[in-house]
């Protein structure tokens, strides 16, 4: 990938892979959409075929049972599926972005030889648990603790809304705690904790405006031993890893974010041409036809700033404020093309099962998750120094 790389010039691997994973988002994830969203049950049959593909391995390498790609190849595979189903893909980002990839980074060999073949292969999910009732945009008021006793943590305290925590798949949470406490600050770190840990419990799930695919549950730690190489990466660098999870994470949500808002183009485009008012098609008004090419102005602005963002990235270079530009933008431009898609779908595009009405619903989440709107701001002003 290139530091200049256009939007109309893919390498031909980067395409490859976009064009697959647009087949499969069409074929099988399209179909079953609106049911697992009626439903609020999570799309397993939808994972088990990414996990086939080799979607949840992307980014890692093969030695440790990953495709050997890169973050942006995660990014592309993120945009296809947003298009048709943010639930799905929001399962993949959480499932290698923050479940997988702590790991990757920050974990050592044993861990990383433990762990990474299970959640690069899609059999397993990993979490991310950062969130608590009293710390989301101020992560740094973490109160859930861990506590060392011979040779163990032990972990007291609840996280908040954590995707893919409760899954029959779920393998394990990384989770912030406070582990003490130096000059007068906080000590936090990162502990991994099995799915399977006596004392760990998935409440059950949120009943959520959208995102009703994916899985999402507060979660509670009462007396959680794990041993103490749990631990991930070093004691009291929790919270400044966490960081650049949530930076690179950023990227990936815009990605998703410019597939929701092209969706809403592409069956705007599709519907506009068809549907018919005062005796000919709705998009023959120009007042449609330009609320449309908005629409598609917001998606590809959006997708230039993730792409640059990306680039940025895989170059080794600063990329805090493009990835911060690019999730502000890439959310608002879902949820606003969200909006003006219900707009055009009319009295249909209220009604659930349109894919536009989904769009609606799970668009708001874009921008909260990962970073709320106000935080991408308060981040790209720290940028310039302010
Ligand atoms: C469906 C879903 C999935 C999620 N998945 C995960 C997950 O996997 N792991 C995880 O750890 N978390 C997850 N989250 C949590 C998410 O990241 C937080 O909800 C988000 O960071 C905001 O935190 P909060 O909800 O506590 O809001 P708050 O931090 O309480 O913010 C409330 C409002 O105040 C604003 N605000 C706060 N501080 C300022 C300020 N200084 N200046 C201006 N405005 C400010 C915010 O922008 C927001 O509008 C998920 C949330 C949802 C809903």
């Amino acid at each position: 990938m290139s530091d200049f790389l256009s939007t109309g010039t893919l390498p031909e691997h980067y395409r490859d892979l976009a064009l697959t994973v647009r087949d499969f988002a069409n074929q099988v994830v399209a179909p079953v959409a609106a049911k697992h969203d009626a439903e609020h049950s999570f799309p397993y049959e939808v994972v088990a075929g990414m996990a086939k593909m080799g979607l949840f391995g992307l980014p890692f390498p093969e030695e440790y049972g990953g495709m050997g790609g890169d973050y942006f190849a995660l990014c592309l595979a993120l945009e296809e599926l947003g298009k048709i189903d943010q639930s799905v893909a929001i399962t993949l980002e959480a499932g290698v972005s923050l479940g997988a990839m702590p790991i990757y980074r920050f974990g050592d060999e044993k861990q990383k030889q433990e762990w990474l073949p299970r959640l690069a292969s899609g059999e397993h999910l990993g979490a991310f648990g950062l969130t608590e009732p009293g710390a989301g945009s101020d992560a740094g008021g973490t109160r859930t603790t861990a506590v060392e006793d011979g040779d163990s943590w032990v972990i007291n305290g609840s996280k908040q809304f954590i995707t893919n925590s409760g899954t029959d798949i779920t393998a394990l949470v990384t989770v912030t705690a406070v582990t003490g406490e130096t000059g007068g600050k906080k000590e936090i770190s990162t502990i991994l904790v099995p799915a399977d840990t006596p004392g760990f419990i998935a409440e059950p799930a949120y009943n959520k405006v959208g995102w009703n695919a994916s899985d999402t549950h507060p979660l509670s730690f009462t007396d959680v031993r794990v041993p103490k190489e749990n631990l991930l990466g070093e004691r009291g660098r929790g919270y400044a890893n966490f960081l650049r999870i949530l930076d690179e994470g950023r990227i990936a949500i815009a990605a998703l974010s410019v597939g929701a808002a092209q969706g809403c183009v592409d069956e705007c485009v599709r519907y506009a041409g068809e549907r018919e008012a005062f005796g000919r098609t709705i998009g023959s008004n120009q007042a449609i036809a330009f609320k449309v090419a908005r629409m598609e102005a917001r998606a590809h602005t959006a997708r230039t700033a993730y792409y640059d963002a990306a680039a940025l990235m895989l170059a080794g270079k600063p990329f805090k404020k493009q990835a911060s530009i690019a999730k502000l933008v890439a959310s608002e431009a879902a949820m606003d093309n969200a909006r003006d898609a219900t707009q055009i779908f009319g009295g249909y595009g209220f009604m659930n099962e349109y894919p536009v009405a989904r769009h609606y619903r799970d668009s708001k989440i874009l921008e909260i998750g990962e970073g709320t709107t106000e935080v991408q701001l308060m981040l790209i002003g720290r940028e310039l120094g302010l």
